[in-house]
């Protein structure tokens, strides 16, 4: 379907608005830079000449191509006309509505990327090693009580005993396992606990990672 919707300037139909680039065809060495800068596709080359094929797309008031062109061949009409019609067709009032809704979408852009930098910044899984003898501090079984029945839960687990008989002599060992949030939650508060609880095995924390 066409795209029916009027092209306005602050209120004003675009057309009433004599700001539009005129291409000097005899300068125009064909160099494409206006074509290649102009974001509003206003110009097509043509011939190997600029022409500004959609005019009425141009910016109010921008002169970009103008001023990049190298040999001087987009000129514009002079800004007079464009500052009268501000004054008579009273523009204020609509450009004030306008950066308000304008300052209305920034701030909820804000709040999105506040938000989804919040949810990155959460920690939800992490790795724990341990070292030390984990025989007799029944270290596993008061994990699991730590653990109750609190939305966290402790995955992968691995335990590296060097061998059985160093285990019966107490030899240190090697743990790991993963702490995870089954409500994809922020874990940081329980990794304290967990790091805690090593402390108070006498164990050694060899290092927490977060996934
Ligand atoms: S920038 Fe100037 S010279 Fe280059 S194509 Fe456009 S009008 Fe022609
Ligand atoms: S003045 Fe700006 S918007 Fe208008 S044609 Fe040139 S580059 Fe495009």
């Amino acid at each position: 379907m066409a795209d029916t919707k009027p092209n306005l300037w602050h209120g004003i139909p675009r057309e009433d608005i004599p700001w539009v680039p005129k291409v000097d065809e005899d300068a125009c060495i064909g160099c494409q830079l206006c074509y290649i800068t102009c974001g509003r596709a206003v110009y097509e080359m043509v011939d190997g000449v600029a022409v500004a094929v959609d005019p009425m797309n141009c910016a109010v008031g921008c002169a970009t191509c103008g001023n990049i062109c190298p040999t001087g061949a987009i000129t514009f009409p002079p800004m007079d006309a464009v500052w009268k019609l501000e004054r008579e067709r009273q523009i204020f009032r609509t450009v004030k509505k306008e950066a308000a809704r304008k300052h209305e979408r920034d701030d909820m852009a804000k709040a999105r990327a506040d938000a989804q930098a919040a949810v990155e910044h959460v920690t939800t899984r992490a790795r724990v090693e341990i070292a030390g003898e984990f025989g007799d501090k029944r270290f596993l079984v008061r994990l699991e009580e730590l653990l109750g029945d609190r939305p966290y839960d402790i995955v992968n687990l691995r335990l590296e005993v060097p061998t059985v008989k160093g285990a019966r002599a107490k030899a240190p060992a090697f743990m790991a396992f993963e702490v995870t949030s089954e409500a994809q939650e922020d874990i940081e508060s329980f990794l304290n606990e967990v790091d805690a609880l090593v402390r108070d095995a006498s164990l050694v924390l060899v290092g927490t990672t977060r996934l």
